[in-house]
Formats: structure tokens, C-alpha cells, sequence
């Protein structure tokens, strides 16, 4: 079965109020899927609040990376995490079972080598490094073959693009175009955990405004022999109460033929990838 992983980082459960965007008037299709998936435990056993290092490297390696590092790991991988991602990972089993894999989102460099010599990389860029055929380029988003991390495009003006910016429908839909020419599609989406990050509830607003519009195009779009699955990290845009990670459950939203069978037991950041990989078969 072909599989459209999207990731999300950043977002958990809390109950409604004020300090909590993530409700039916911002996000009305986020909510929806969130209301019935199951909430995955992102702490993995290890104290202190769930980091993105750690709780990536987790869901692309089945491994309980906190665990091994005796730690939440926040922002880029260190050597140890960075041989376990290099070691075995999602991109490197879908491979080797023959399937085409691709990671959606555009890099705004040339080639797997630019990214190579960047001193820091985050778990995705590692992982993608370890099968550089998955990897997308700049000249991959002109021609609406990749998506930026942003959806719209708006972060690389700072980066010297001069180039259109798209709509996250749009974004959504070319997205849908990578999926149906691949195994495996993973995307993912920062925005959220930025926000998050900077307690701005109108800021925050406007991201999953942009992100449930993306979703939308997403979730009605998807094939019905795909199956579309979506997850997080962590918790931490839906308390803007709090300026770091939260220790909320995070969604584990599968939609496509073998759902159910996909959610039954599912329980925390470390039951991601081995039903990934059953589901890809
Ligand atoms: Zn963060």
C-alpha cells in the first residue's frame, strides 16, 4: 500500500480554552481528524519535556531515542543519534524493499551534496542522506514537484527567492501530485512548533488557518488505495500558556484502507514506524 506521511511538529492535546488555538473555528479539519485518532505518549518513559531531536529520530527509526540518549534532544541530531538515524531508518527499509521514496519537501540547495557540507542537519535531512534518490530540490518545487516546508513559499524570500508564491491548496495539491508518483511521500511541517514557540495566539492563528487549508486538499484528495497518516513530535502550539514543549499526547491521525489495523494499540512516538512499514508491506 502506498503510504502519505505527514508530519507536523508541535502539536499535542489540551483541553479547550483561551491558551489552546487548536479548536473548530481555526482548524476545523485538523480537529476533525484529531477528534477520533489516538494520542500517542511522546515522553518515551525518559524525564523532562519531549524534544524534536529525539521524538523524530523515534518515529523514522522505531528506536526509543530519548531512551538511548538518556534525554530529550532538542533541534539537531549530535553523533550518537546521528549513527542510530544513519545505522536504520524508515527511507533505508522502504528502499530496500524496492519501493520509491520520496521526502516532498524542497531543500533550497542543488543538490545532496550542499546538504551534506551543512554543519547542521536536522533528523529528516540525516535520514534523507542515507538514500539522497529521496531528496528534493529547488529546481523540484519550480516544477511543482516539491513542496516548501512553509507551504507557501513566504520563507524563502528572505533566502533570496523571487519566485511565485502558492496557496497551502495549492501546496496541498502538489503534494497529492508527489504521492501518487511514489511508495512513500513524507512532508513536513515546522511552522506549527515555531509558533508555538513565540506564545503569539494571532500568529498562531494564522499557521493553522494555513495548515487546515493544506489539510483539507489533503485529506479529500488522498487516493483511496493510500493511506494517509499524520502525526507530531511533541506537544506545544496547543498550550500557548506555556513558551516551550508541553507534555500532552500528540495525534496519530491514519486515514485509507487498513486504518483501523493501523491504530489498534497504538500508544506512543515508538508505534509509528513498525505499522508504516506493515502498511507499505
Ligand atoms: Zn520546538
Amino acid at each position: 500500500m502506498r503510504v502519505l506521511f505527514v508530519f507536523i511538529d508541535g502539536v499535542g492535546y489540551a483541553p479547550a480554552g483561551l491558551a489552546n488555538p487548536v479548536c473548530p473555528e481555526v482548524c476545523p479539519t485538523l480537529c476533525r481528524l484529531m477528534a477520533d485518532a489516538p494520542r500517542l505518549d511522546a515522553c518515551l518513559g525518559v524525564p523532562g519535556l519531549p524534544q524534536s531531536a529525539t521524538g523524530q529520530a523515534t518515529l523514522y527509526t522505531g528506536v526509543n531515542a530519548a531512551q538511548v540518549m538518556g534525554r530529550h534532544k532538542e533541534g539537531f541530531p549530535g553523533p550518537t543519534l546521528c549513527r542510530l538515524i544513519q545505522q536504520d531508518n524508515l527511507f533505508l527499509e522502504a528502499r530496500r524493499r524496492g519501493l520509491r521514496v520520496c521526502f516532498a519537501d524542497a531543500y533550497f540547495a542543488d543538490a545532496p551534496e550542499e546538504l551534506a557540507a551543512r554543519r547542521f542537519k536536522s533528523v529528516t535531512t540525516i535520514m534523507s542522506l542515507t538514500a539522497p534518490e529521496t531528496l528534493r530540490f529547488q529546481k523540484d518545487m519550480l516544477a511543482g514537484r516539491a513542496v516548501v516546508h512553509d507551504l507557501t513559499r513566504q520563507a524563502l524570500v528572505a533566502k533570496g527567492y523571487t519566485g511565485p508564491l502558492i496557496s497551502p491548496e495549492t501546496a496541498g495539491e502538489q503534494l497529492l501530485g508527489v504521492a501518487a508518483e511514489n511508495d512513500l511521500t513524507l512532508f513536513e511541517y515546522f511552522q506549527t512548533d515555531i509558533v508555538g514557540h513565540s506564545q503569539d495566539r494571532a500568529r498562531a492563528e494564522a499557521t493553522l488557518r494555513a495548515l487546515d487549508a493544506f489539510l483539507r486538499v489533503v485529506a479529500e484528495g488522498v487516493p483511496e488505495d493510500m493511506l494517509l497518516v499524520v502525526t507530531s513530535d511533541h506537544g506545544n502550539i496547543e498550550d500557548l500558556g506555556t513558551r516551550g514543549h508541553t507534555y500532552n499526547p500528540v495525534p496519530l491521525i491514519v486515514r485509507g484502507p487498513g486504518a483501523e489495523t493501523f491504530r489498534d494499540g497504538a500508544a506512543s512516538l515508538l508505534d509509528v514506524l513498525p505499522r508504516v512499514l506493515r502498511a507499505l508491506g
